[in-house]
C-alpha cells in the first residue's frame, strides 16, 4: 500500500475545533500516515499566530527583558486546546524548558521552532501517533543549508518503519546541533522533504482554502480554483507573489515525481489542486482557460537609458550590466529598443548602492538620459497553453488600454509559459482584475 504525506498549516490547527477537523481528515484515510503541522496560526483576522509571538519573546529575552507576557498568551492557546480537547498530556515541562533556554540563549529559531514542536506533541497525543522530533532528521549544514541526502537518510532511518507519525514542520538541526529553521512558511518544506524521503504517492497540503485560486483572494473577490497546475507554472505564481505554498517546497517533491495536493481543511470534499510535473499527467482532461494563474508583486525600480546609436555600439549593455554586478544587484528584466535600454530591479535591493550605481553608468556609457523610476509592480500570467493560443499579449494590451493602465515593460519568456508586464504600483489590484475578467469571466 501506497502512503500519503499530510500537511496542515497554521489556520488548520488553529484551536480544538480545527484539530478535530484535522483528525477527522486524517482517520478518514488509512495512508495519511505522517502527518506534518504548523505552529496555531490565526482563529480570526486579527489574531497573532504563534510563530509571531515566539519571535517577540525571543526579541525580548535578546535585549535582556522579561518575556513572559507574551510567553503566558503562547502557554495559554496551546493549555486551551489541550483541555478542550481532553488531550492526556502536560507541556509544563517543556514550558519550562524553552524558557530557561531562552533566557540563557535567545536565538530566534529555537524560540521560531517551538511553535510547531509542542503543536506536534498536542497533535500526536491527539492521534496517538508517534511524535519524532524534527530536530532528529532534518538536517542542516552550519551555513544553514539543507543536507537533503543525509535528511533523507535520517527521515528513512527514524519513521519508514513507524506505522504512523507527527513530524512537526519549520525546523531542523545543523550539524553543530543548533536548532534551525526555514524562512518563513517553511513548514511547507518540510512537507515535501518527508513525502521525498518516504516516497509518498502524494504529498497532500491542507490549508484554508479550496486549492490554488487563480488569482490573490484579497484582490479579485472568490476567484476560480486552479485544478491542474504544473511545478513550472507553480514557480512562476510563486516568485511573483502568490504565497500558498513556500517556493522551496517545489523542489523536493518534483525530483520525486510526487503530486502536491493542496486542500481544504474547512470544506475537505472539495477536489482542491493538483500539482503535477508536466501535461501528459493530464491528458485528456478538458482544459478550462488560456490562463492558468496570475499573479502580482510591488517593490521593483527601473533605470532607465537612453543614447543615441545605442545598438551600434559594441559592449553597451556589458557595461551597464557591470555597474550592477560590480554592486552586488541583480536584475529581473532587460527589455532594450534601438536607443534606450531598461532595467527592471528589486527597488530595497537597488536603494543602498543607487548613487553608485548612477555614476559607473553614466562614466561607463556617457549616457544623453539616465534615471531611475521607483514605484513599479510587475505581473506575471501564466499559462502552459499560452504557446498554443494566438493573441495572448494583444488580450492583455487591451484590457490594459480599457482601463486606462499604463503598460511600462512587457516581457515574454522565451518558454512562453508567462507574460510580464511592468505597471504603477497603484495600477497593479485593478490590472490584476481586468485580466481576470478578460481570460477567466469572458471565457465562461
Ligand atoms: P497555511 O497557514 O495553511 O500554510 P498560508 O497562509 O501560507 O496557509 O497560505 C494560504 C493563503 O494564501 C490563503 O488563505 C490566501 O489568502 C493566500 N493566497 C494568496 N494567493 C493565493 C492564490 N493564488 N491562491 C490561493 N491562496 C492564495
Ligand atoms: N509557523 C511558521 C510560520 O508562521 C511556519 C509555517 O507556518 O509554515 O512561518
Ligand atoms: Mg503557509
Amino acid at each position: 500500500m501506497g502512503f500519503k504525506v499530510v500537511k496542515f498549516g497554521g489556520s488548520s490547527l488553529a484551536d480544538a475545533n480545527q484539530f478535530r477537523k484535522v483528525a477527522n481528515i486524517i482517520k478518514s484515510d488509512e495512508k495519511r500516515k505522517f502527518v506534518v503541522p504548523s505552529a496555531p496560526g490565526k482563529r480570526f483576522s486579527d489574531d497573532i499566530k504563534v510563530t509571531d509571538m515566539l519571535y517577540k519573546c525571543a526579541d525580548l529575552a535578546g535585549s535582556g527583558v522579561d518575556f513572559s507576557e507574551p510567553f503566558n498568551i503562547i502557554k495559554e492557546r496551546y493549555n486551551g486546546i489541550i483541555s478542550e480537547l481532553g488531550v492526556n498530556i502536560s507541556l509544563d515541562e517543556d514550558f519550562d524548558a524553552i524558557a530557561n533556554e531562552l533566557k540563557a540563549r535567545p536565538s530566534k529559531d529555537f524560540a521560531a521552532s517551538r511553535g510547531e514542536f509542542l503543536n506536534g506533541k498536542v497533535l500526536a497525543a491527539y492521534l496517538g501517533y508517534e511524535f519524532v522530533d524534527a530536530a532528529d532528521v532534518i538536517i542542516f549544514d552550519t551555513n544553514g543549508v539543507l543536507l537533503l541526502d543525509e535528511t533523507v537518510k535520517a527521515v528513512r532511518e527514524r519513521v519508514m518503519n513507524l506505522p504512523n507519525a507527527v513530524i512537526p514542520g519549520f525546523y531542523g538541526r545543523t550539524t553543530e546541533g543548533f536548532v534551525k529553521t526555514f524562512s518563513r512558511g517553511g513548514s511547507d518544506v518540510t512537507g515535501s522533504i518527508i513525502a521525498n524521503a518516504v516516497r509518498a504517492e502524494i504529498y497532500e497540503n491542507w490549508t484554508d482554502v479550496s486549492g490554488f485560486l487563480v488569482t490573490d483572494p484579497r484582490i479579485v473577490e472568490n476567484p476560480d480554483v486552479i485544478e491542474v497546475i504544473t511545478y513550472r507554472e507553480l514557480r512562476e505564481l510563486a516568485y511573483m507573489g502568490a504565497s500558498v505554498l513556500h517556493e522551496d517546497a517545489i523542489f523536493p517533491v518534483r525530483s520525486a515525481g510526487i503530486p502536491i495536493n493542496i486542500r481544504n481543511t474547512n470544506r475537505p470534499e472539495d477536489a482542491g489542486t493538483m500539482i503535477v510535473s508536466d501535461d501528459h499527467d493530464f491528458k485528456g482532461e478538458s482544459v478550462a482557460h488560456t490562463i492558468t494563474g496570475i499573479a502580482g508583486r510591488k517593490g521593483f525600480s527601473t533605470i532607465n537609458i537612453e543614447k543615441a546609436m545605442m545598438n551600434s555600439e559594441t559592449g553597451f549593455g556589458m557595461k551597464v550590466l557591470k555597474a550592477l554586478y560590480e554592486n552586488g544587484l541583480s536584475f529581473e528584466h532587460m527589455p532594450s529598443g534601438i536607443d534606450t535600454m531598461s532595467i527592471t530591479l528589486d527597488s530595497a535591493k537597488l536603494e543602498p548602492v543607487r548613487d553608485k550605481v548612477l555614476a559607473q553608468i553614466r562614466k561607463e556609457v556617457n549616457p544623453d538620459h539616465l534615471e531611475i523610476e521607483d514605484g513599479i509592480a510587475l505581473l506575471a500570467v501564466v499559462g502552459r497553453r499560452m504557446k498554443n493560443t494566438r493573441g495572448t499579449v494583444a488580450r492583455i494590451f487591451a484590457a490594459m488600454a480599457h482601463a486606462r493602465i499604463n503598460v511600462k515593460m512587457i516581457d515574454q519568456g522565451s518558454s512562453e509559459l508567462n507574460v510580464i508586464i511592468g505597471v504603477s504600483e497603484h495600477d497593479l489590484n485593478e490590472a490584476i482584475r481586468r485580466i481576470y475578467d478578460m481570460f477567466i469571466n469572458s471565457e465562461k
